[in-house]
């Protein structure tokens, strides 16, 4: 996971090291690197400007010119830089006062929806939930077997339309779902919605319904971490055509850059709430900007 980044990063501080004062040479040298280092890594420009602005102006203040160590303290700013650009503080899930607590994802196709619902229902359901997962995506002909699947895996239940009725309508399955939630003493439902492989109108709209629906307690914006750029400019697509509240990261495992987890948060105003780090049903929690800063300084 960012490996590209972490190395750029190491090779940049190593430079630094030993210096017993930082020049103003010293600063902007880094800081260039630096710059360069993140815009390789596909973070997004407005960014990697924020970022290098913040660095320099606490490069040139009194914590560096005081420090025993000047590189060190380099570091620990880049590294407080970096945790504020993650977001700060790991996002919570916002429970119901009123239960079930009702989680919509939504997403393009193959973001890993279906299997983040999985994911973060077994998550939940370790924490003494009962969580219900709901099969909303009727647009992709195996959708609600996949997520049949999923909820067997992670021992959780699953509506879906019955067999027999038709396609079914994805508004009518997902507010059918919050009355069997109460009925059956469901604290969390989680919905799965239908992706597409670009965004376009009708996907959003048919979204749009399903939040009008049944007013979600979060939505998730569920997004693929190795389409670097395009996950931001596809964040901002949905975040007009829909809203969320967070972001679910997944794939980070395969993402060696760590453009779209550096970028999204800036960029939407919206927290990463949850990590996805590979296929098992166990790669999965909440995201912790701290330990992100660390593995890339790492
Ligand atoms: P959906 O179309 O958004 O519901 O996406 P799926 O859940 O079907 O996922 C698409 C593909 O990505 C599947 O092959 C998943 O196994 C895979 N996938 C999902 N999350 C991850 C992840 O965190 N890491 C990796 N390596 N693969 C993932």
């Amino acid at each position: 996971m960012f490996e590209t980044l972490s190395d750029r990063l190491t090779t940049v501080f190593s430079s630094l090291r030993g210096k017993g004062r930082l020049s103003e040479e010293d600063i902007n040298a880094t800081a260039r690197e630096i710059r360069l280092a993140l815009l390789e890594a596909d973070v997004a420009l407005p960014v990697v400007r924020e970022f290098i602005a913040q660095i320099k102006e606490r490069a040139r203040g009194e914590e560096v010119a005081k420090a025993l160590n000047p590189a060190q303290q380099v570091i620990k700013i880049v590294n407080e830089e970096l945790v504020e650009i993650l977001g700060g503080q790991t996002r919570e899930i916002r429970f119901a006062k009123n239960p079930p607590t009702v989680i919509m994802l939504a997403g393009l196709q193959g973001a890993g929806k279906t299997t983040l619902a999985g994911k973060l229902a077994k998550w939940l359901g370790a924490q003494r939930n009962t969580p219900l997962l709901v099969a909303a995506d009727l647009q992709r002909p195996n959708a609600v077997t996949q997520l049949q699947v999923m909820g067997q895996r992670a021992s959780v239940p699953v509506f879906a339309p019955q067999p027999g009725n038709g396609v079914g309508d994805p508004v009518e399955v997902a507010r059918e779902s919050i009355e069997h939630a109460r009925r059956n003493n469901h604290n969390i439902v989680i919905i799965d919605t239908a992706g597409r492989l670009g965004v376009d109108s009708e996907l959003m709209r048919q979204a749009a319904d399903i939040r009008d629906a049944v007013t979600p307690d979060e939505i998730l914006f569920v997004v693929d971490a190795m389409i670097g750029q395009d996950a931001v400019n596809t964040a901002q697509a949905f975040l007009d055509g829909v809203g969320y509240d967070a972001v679910a990261l997944t794939k980070l495992d395969g993402d060696a850059r760590g453009g779209a987890a550096l970028s999204i948060r800036h960029i939407t105003g919206r927290p990463i709430m949850f990590a996805s780090t590979g296929e098992k049903l166990e790669d999965f929690d909440l995201f912790h900007p701290d330990r992100m800063a660390s593995r890339i300084l790492d």
